[in-house]
């Protein structure tokens, strides 16, 4: 019999460790000790010890059932933890490889809301896959008091945003503390005061995740905003932000003793860290700036995100001067040698602090996150390398992955797990396997899928009653929005940032013509949409408005929806239980994209624009004669935008009409649309074998880290 005082430590433990994200049974047993807090805290699990009513909760640890899930679940951390068969021990590492993953958003779990989109849940399924590899990496980021809004629409249909507080305390984080006990804090030098930041960890499987927040009683009331908002404030904010992360983040790990052999820079948000390491390497070994920068190079690891210009951060040189004058001087450089390594061209004075150009021009490593975004960063950065050709631009790619565990449905899981066998989630099999997946009967398949739409539609029409609720609709219109949505119609997801460039209303250029397709009579389509605009992008906003005002027109009532605030919990109904996966953006502005993947590893089908990761797996599947779903175009691009929009939604409509919906529809015995389901194997067997973050972990760590940790120990 184990006392309930252990017990009660065990259950701790378990709200602690973030494993719970990828562990359905850990997750489950949250949800039943209080389904309606898990429900209103967004599924945290130390909310619910805190807050559960302490009789039921007496009640449970008496229940032999419950009782034996807790230790079941608590036995399966444990043995996750201390388990030395993983990729990782098969490397030959050398014993103090130590990686620091630097990130400005984690998108880990919705109860810790510190992401905004694509970057972040990138940043978070990384830790996931490091944990599962066993890879010795920590990562380094901010907590955010307000993190990144929530988004509700309003009656006109204009995006609200609310940024509601975060209370650390009562979410999965443990303050970190000094070996005295007292609260552990790093300080950086701001113009005229220091700025103070303490550091909270959360536990992700194997790995710590240090997450730095101002909000401190040492700092002036502006500066505990600092870590107010995820992408909020000003230009000063944001270097400010940057500050704390980059140099507070590099001090943060120092006094916690770590050594890290290799920092990696996910995205340009964190590059101040390099300054950090070029200034030890210049005071240590009394070197140079050009002896500090290849010395420290090996060392650096940098990945960039985005073609799209305003994705990268721009510092005029006055704000740097403000911030850097000490700094440099302390470094033993010149100002103008400082910001020389955040210029295309060093020598003019008047040019931009570029963070991705200081990653750049630091780091050993470099990549993009899909080859198609590999090839267009090399172009777009090649002015840094002016006695290089195109081709020589050392900027390589390592596309993105999503991380499988998370993201697929339990019931399909399980599913894999026979037929593909269980490789899949630790890393320790590669791709060929995934074959088995042919052996699943297309019933079977399709049962479980049609299982998840309905999930979904359940999902949205709660989510549709919650907003109507909200605006003060009428208890009938409330009603009538449970009936919304057809269960067995053919669904059409569509979620990401409202970022132009992503076109999320190309759908919409002949709405005559859509309406006829959506509403066909024998072959309907429903379209879900979901995403956040940023707060300052009224373009964005503008084309929310338009989606919400054609789901409320008689002619796509029913058929168009909008589901509000778009995180990982409306992501993680989307990808499983929508049929198709659309995606439009203007090529070759998506780097990477990753939702279509977490969509297809759930056996959900593309129909995507040539663009980021679907080129790179759509032309290989066709190199091998496979058919995986539907590419709007064949990869052309117009200078006349406008033109390409008129001809990418014609072919988009076309596909629809005549291709997606005809096999959708066209079923064999029992209803199943063998064709269909033959497409989605198809898919199943090419994309989550490679489209995985086990695979990308493993390529930074063999062709970017543990170059690293060697260059070090020569
Ligand atoms: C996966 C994901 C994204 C990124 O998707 P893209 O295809 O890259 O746009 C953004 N937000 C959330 C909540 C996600 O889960």
């Amino acid at each position: 019999m184990t006392s309930p005082r252990t017990l009660e430590q065990h259950i701790t433990r378990l709200a602690f460790n973030l494993r719970w994200i990828w562990d359905e049974d850990t997750r489950r047993l949250f949800e039943d000790m209080a389904p309606e807090v898990w429900a209103r805290t967004r599924h945290n699990p130390v909310a619910v010890l805190r807050q559960a009513d302490g009789t039921k909760l007496d009640d449970l640890l008496r229940d032999p059932a419950y009782v034996a899930r807790i230790q079941e679940a608590y036995g399966g951390l444990e043995r996750y933890l201390s388990s030395s068969e993983t990729w990782f021990a098969t490397q030959r590492a050398p014993k103090d490889t130590l990686i620091a993953y630097f990130s400005a958003e984690y998108g880990l779990a919705e109860c810790l809301p510190i992401y905004a989109g694509g970057l972040g849940v990138l940043a978070g399924d990384h830790l996931k896959s490091a944990s599962d590899l066993g890879v010795p990496l920590v990562g380094v980021g901010l907590l955010y008091r307000h993190g990144y809004f929530r988004q509700q629409v309003d009656e006109s249909g204009w995006q609200q945003e609310r940024y509601d507080p975060n209370d650390f305390e009562s979410m999965p984080l443990l303050r970190v503390t000094r070996d005295d006990g007292r609260t552990l804090k790093v300080c950086v030098r701001f113009p005229g005061r220091d700025v103070y930041a303490q550091v909270w960890r959360a536990e992700v499987g194997r790995v710590s995740l240090y997450l730095l927040d101002t909000d401190v009683p040492e700092n002036d009331p502006r500066d505990r905003e600092i870590t107010g908002q995820l992408y909020g404030g000003d230009l000063e904010t944001r270097i400010q932000q940057e500050l704390i992360l980059g140099i507070g983040g590099y001090r943060a790990l120092e006094a916690l003793g770590l050594e890290p052999t290799v920092y990696h820079m996910n995205e340009g948000h964190s590059a101040f860290l390099a300054l950090e390491e070029i200034g030890r390497a210049m005071r240590q070994g009394e070197r140079s700036l050009g002896e500090a920068l290849a010395a420290v190079a090996p060392h650096l690891v940098f990945t960039t995100h985005t073609p799209v210009a305003a994705g990268h951060d721009y510092f005029p040189p006055e704000l740097m001067g403000r911030y850097f004058g000490e700094y440099a001087a302390d470094m033993g450089v010149s100002m103008g040698e400082l910001l020389g390594l955040g210029r295309r061209n060093p020598e003019d004075a008047s040019e931009y602090f570029c963070m991705t150009v200081l990653a750049l021009r630091t780091a050993g490593h470099s990549n993009g996150v899909s080859e198609l975004h590999g090839e267009v960063s090399r172009e777009m950065w090649r002015c840094l390398w002016p006695d290089r050709t195109g081709g020589e631009v050392p900027i390589g790619h390592v596309t993105n992955g999503v991380h499988l565990p998370t993201w697929i449905a339990p019931e399909l899981a399980s599913m894999y797990d026979e037929h593909v066998g269980n490789g899949w989630r630790t890393g320790l099999i590669e791709g060929s396997s995934w074959s088995g997946i042919e052996e699943v009967p297309d019933e079977k398949l399709w049962a479980a899928h049609e299982r998840e739409r309905r999930e979904l539609v359940e999902f949205v029409r709660g989510r549709l009653r919650e907003q109507l609720e909200r605006h003060g609709a009428s208890e009938a219109e409330v009603a009538a929005a449970s009936g919304l949505l057809d269960p067995s119609c053919l669904t059409v997801g569509f979620a990401r940032r409202f970022a132009t460039y992503k076109r999320a209303t190309l759908l919409f250029r002949d709405t005559d013509r859509l309406a006829r397709i959506l509403n066909h009579p024998e072959r309907p389509i429903q379209i879900v949409f979901a995403g956040k605009a940023h707060p300052r992008d009224e373009g964005g906003k503008a084309l929310i408005q338009q989606i919400e005002w054609l789901a409320r027109d008689e002619r796509f009532h029913g058929r168009i929806v909008f589901v509000e605030d778009y995180d990982l919990d409306v992501a993680r109904h989307l990808v499983r239980g929508a049929d198709v996966w659309l995606n439009n953006p203007k090529r070759p502005l998506e780097a990477s994209g990753t939702s279509g993947m977490k969509a297809a590893a759930n056996g959900v089908l593309n129909l995507s624009t040539l663009d980021g990761w679907w080129d790179e797996a759509w032309r290989s599947a066709e190199s091998r004669g496979a058919t995986i779903g539907w590419a709007i175009g064949s990869g052309e691009s117009y200078d006349d935008e406008e033109y390409q929009a008129a001809v990418e939604s014609e072919v988009l409509y076309e596909l629809l009409e005549c291709q997606v919906a005809p096999l959708f529809y066209e079923r064999g015995e029992a209803g199943v649309p063998h064709i269909w389901v033959g497409l989605m194997k198809a898919s199943i067997r090419a994309v989550p074998s490679e489209f995985n973050t086990n695979r990308m972990v493993k390529e930074y760590t063999e062709r970017a880290y543990l170059p690293g940790v060697s260059a070090l120990a020569e």
